[in-house]
């Protein structure tokens, strides 16, 4: 008998229903014999509501402050779930991720995992306990507690997967599975059986939410499997595994992320290098980056973040650069629709996806590409449009 990985989603434990339903559905997986442990997180919402208490009394909380607050959405939902697996009869114990031992990095709001204990969670396993781990928490060398990032408890539920030697992990939320886009946007989306990790990371990276990015590079590099399923219906969802259809040259589906903005940099002097180096070492994650050199005008520089950093980030390259501040331009309210699949590569891909959204007077802003990405930062207020096109003109009516 082995051991069994499951992380439940926020509307998974939303409320006491939920919260009964799954306990149900935990205990019911033990008596078939394997050990059991349960990763959560925090109840639908939650996280959400805790952030808007922290800025209701700050403008900027000390990102420790942050994480302390933040991770204590996740020990709610543990302590409750063990509570009603007891009530089933079943012994159950829940852990945070300080008394078990989740490393982390200092990086508070986005830490990285570095090791977990085992020990403490096999003792439990063999006095016979369903053992309840709180996702998205950690502790870092000096104690303090730290959070892996927003969706993180899926990157906790494969780390312990390592931890533990599971050959699989299974995560279940509120879809039945990874679709060609986000069903909800997308009403003819289709159900993918089978991904690979490259084409599901290039999709969590670029706005399918349904799994955490990291959480599917942890799996690629420990070659576990990641079954992604509904916790309202049980039935088999899709399979995140290794590279068997990487021959196979399809587009696998349309994604997209929101509340994007773009700062310029036009003819300046100043190198790509140092531009890129004043934001990163101030903490900004750049996305899609471009860069236009001219002997006599200088370099042009664009990069998209996010929208909730551009005030602070335009500030940034004011203060650096006050003599280009006629030159430094920005435009919010962005999104980025992406195409992803190792069929982006076949010849007309390109040409199709920007013909496309030509015809349909959708303007891009910018476009990125990779072996199985094309990107293309568009208006916010076309996104929807732009994914439902492409995925009709890519996905459904494809040969
Ligand atoms: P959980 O709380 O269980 O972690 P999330 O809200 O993080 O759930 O992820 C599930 C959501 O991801 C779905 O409700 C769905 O709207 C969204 N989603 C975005 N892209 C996709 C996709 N390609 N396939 C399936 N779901 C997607
Ligand atoms: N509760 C956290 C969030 O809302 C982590 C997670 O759900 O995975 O982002
Ligand atoms: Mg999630």
């Amino acid at each position: 008998m082995g051991t069994i990985i499951q992380k439940f989603g926020g509307t998974s434990v939303k409320n006491t229903e939920r919260i009964l339903e799954i306990a149900k559905k935990i205990v019911e997986r033990k008596k078939l014999g394997d050990d059991i442990v349960v990763v959560l997180s925090a109840q639908g919402g939650y996280t959400d509501t805790l952030l808007k208490k922290a800025h209701n009394i700050s403008k900027t909380p000390k990102k420790r402050e942050l994480d302390v607050l933040l991770s204590t959405g996740e020990q709610i939902s543990i302590a409750l779930l063990a509570m009603a697996i007891e009530e089933l009869g079943e012994s159950a114990i829940s852990f945070t991720a300080t008394q078990l031992g989740i490393k982390t990095c200092s990086n508070y709001n986005c830490a990285q995992i570095l090791d977990i204990e085992n020990k403490k969670i096999k003792e439990a396993l063999k006095e016979g306990n369903i053992v309840v781990v709180a996702g998205f928490q950690g502790v870092d060398p000096y104690g303090n507690i730290t959070t892996l990032g927003r969706g993180g408890s899926d990157t906790t539920a494969v780390a312990l997967g390592v931890a533990l030697d599971a050959q699989e992990v299974e995560i279940y939320t509120d879809v039945d599975g990874i679709y060609s886009a986000d069903p909800r946007v997308v009403k003819d989306a289709k159900k993918i059986d089978e991904i690979n990790y490259s084409e599901m990371i290039e999709m969590a990276g670029n706005g399918a939410k349904v799994l955490h990015s990291r959480s599917v590079e942890l799996a690629c590099k420990y070659n576990i499997k990641i079954h992604l399923r509904s916790s309202y219906s049980w039935k088999e969802g899709s399979i995140v595994k290794g590279e068997d259809e990487m021959e196979k040259e399809v587009i696998r589906g349309i994604t997209h992320s929101k509340n994007l903005s773009k700062i310029t940099l036009r003819d300046t002097p100043h190198r790509l290098v140092d531009v890129i180096n004043t934001l990163s070492n101030k903490g900004y994650n750049i996305d899609i980056i471009t860069h236009d050199f001219d002997l006599e005008r200088g370099a042009t520089i664009s990069c998209i973040l996010k929208q909730e950093l551009l005030e602070s980030a335009f500030e940034v390259l004011e203060d650096k650069y006050p003599e280009s501040r006629k030159n430094l331009i920005h435009i919010p309210n962005l999104g980025k629709v992406s195409v992803i699949g190792i069929g982006v590569k076949s010849k007309g891909v390109a040409a199709q996806v920007f013909k496309v959204l030509s015809e349909n007077n959708i303007s891009i802003e910018m476009v990125s590409s990779s072996d199985i990405n094309i990107s293309c930062i568009i208006h916010q207020k076309n996104l929807e449009k732009a994914v439902s096109l492409l995925h009709r003109e890519l996905i459904e009516e494809a040969k």
